[in-house]
């Protein structure tokens, strides 16, 4: 099971920003910013190469939704998803981060 999956059922404790039914939102373990939050969906999806486009669109409000409970939406944020092993994905479960509470000035790298 991957990492992303056990935290949806529990065996890997997160601090939950947001959840509903299908998505939930959470701080990343190392932030690359001073607003760093995960949103994924609770079903096991590889990456942005597989989803279907009714979890693409279900998940936009809920980012939405995140953004202005973080209170980053009137700022602005970057939204991010890596897919594969030239787009730097490392855990292999979609994924999308938003990076925020400061202008963020570079592309994520590792
Ligand atoms: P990727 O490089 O796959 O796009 O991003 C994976 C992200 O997941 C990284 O920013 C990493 O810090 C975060 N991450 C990896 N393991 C954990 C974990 O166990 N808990 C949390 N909250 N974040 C994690
Ligand atoms: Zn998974």
């Amino acid at each position: 099971m991957c990492i992303f999956c056990k935290i949806v059922n529990g065996e890997i404790p997160n601090n939950t920003v947001l959840e509903n039914d299908e998505f939930i939102a959470f701080e990343d373990i190392h932030p690359q910013s001073k607003i760093h939050t995960i949103v994924i969906p609770k079903v096991h999806v590889e990456s942005f190469a597989q989803v279907s486009a009714e979890t693409m669109s279900n998940i936009t409000p809920f980012i939405q939704e995140v953004t202005k409970k973080l209170n980053v939406d009137k700022d602005g944020y970057r939204l991010i998803t890596n897919i594969g092993s030239n787009g730097g994905q490392e855990v292999p479960h979609l994924h999308f981060h938003i990076l925020a509470g400061q202008r963020v000035g570079r592309l994520v790298s590792k």
